[in-house]
């Protein structure tokens, strides 16, 4: 397989939901033309946005195997044995077969493909659909250093793209995954406050919305420490050392770190 120009990459997907969606846009946004892209669903109703931007469309998830160099798995965890024992005798080692199946472990991947495939596993997050995803993925024995980058160059139009032990990707899950939930959450109670000190609310959720993006974008773009820039927001005796001290006794830093544990223990036991 050539690592070097994804654009002559044939891409199959089963499943046509969310993450399958994101992660095809991803793809396309980086100049792989859409007639390499083909996906399988048993329901049109999930495939027609596929359809509309130009993807192949099937209900048959051999025929999403069949000639494509990268197979992505993106179906609900308990239908991957399902779907991997209906397209097993299409399967060539040749092909890279990557799950995003959540709790889905690269030993029972390779359980469930054919001895010399390449498994790779996948944890996106939701913000791929806005081509801002943080993705983190794990080889399986089968894979080589050029998979690697192959995903990597693949992947890049849905976010940032790293590689690490499989143990990580539950971790990943924790902080990244669910950690997504998280920051709504804050951004929400963000924009109540502002509504108890009497802002109307969409312009509360508007600029609690505007508030965390900049602030991510920032932290990203900066590759300053988040403790950095909390300190260059901070005047002496201002307003944010007040807020900030107020979140501090609330114990969101220490309710914020269980959260990512108790998420990732979750995933393990998911798992
Ligand atoms: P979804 O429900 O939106 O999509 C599932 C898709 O699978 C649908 O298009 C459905 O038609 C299709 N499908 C059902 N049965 C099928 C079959 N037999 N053959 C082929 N396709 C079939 O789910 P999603 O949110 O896209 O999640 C897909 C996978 O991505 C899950 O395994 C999940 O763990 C993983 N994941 C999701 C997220 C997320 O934020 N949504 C994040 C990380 C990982």
């Amino acid at each position: 397989m050539d690592s070097g120009d994804v654009t002559q990459l044939k891409i199959g997907f089963i499943g046509a939901g969310n993450m399958a969606f994101g992660i095809a846009k991803g793809i396309l946004s980086w100049k792989v033309p859409a007639g390499n892209l083909k996906v399988s669903a048993p329901s049109d109703t999930n495939l027609q946005r596929f359809q509309e931007v130009g993807v192949a469309v099937t209900h048959s998830n051999v025929e999403a195997v069949c000639g494509s160099d990268v197979v992505f798995v993106a179906v609900k965890p308990h239908l991957v044995p399902v779907v991997l024992s209906e397209v097993f005798g299409s399967v060539t080692k040749d092909q890279m077969i990557v799950s995003v199946a959540a709790g889905v472990t690269l030993a029972t991947l390779e359980e469930l493909l054919p001895e010399a495939s390449v498994a790779v596993r996948l944890m996106p997050n939701l913000p791929c659909v806005v081509q801002e995803g943080a993705l983190l993925f794990s080889l399986g024995s089968k894979a080589k250093r050029e998979h690697s980058v192959l995903l990597r160059s693949l992947l890049q139009g849905c976010g940032l793209v790293e590689e690490g032990p499989e143990a990580w990707i539950d971790v990943h899950t924790g902080s990244s995954g669910s950690g997504v939930a998280f920051v709504y959450l804050f951004a929400e109670a963000l924009a109540e406050g502002s509504v108890k000190m009497g802002m109307p609310s969409a312009l509360a959720h508007s600029l609690a919305a505007q508030t965390v993006l900049g602030a991510g974008r920032l932290l990203r773009d900066s590759g300053k420490h988040p403790a950095q820039l909390r300190s260059e927001v901070c005047t002496p005796g201002g307003t944010t050392i007040y807020g900030l001290h107020t979140l501090e006794r609330g114990g969101v830093r220490a309710a914020t770190i269980s959260a990512v544990e108790s998420a990732t223990d979750r995933a393990r036991e998911l798992g």
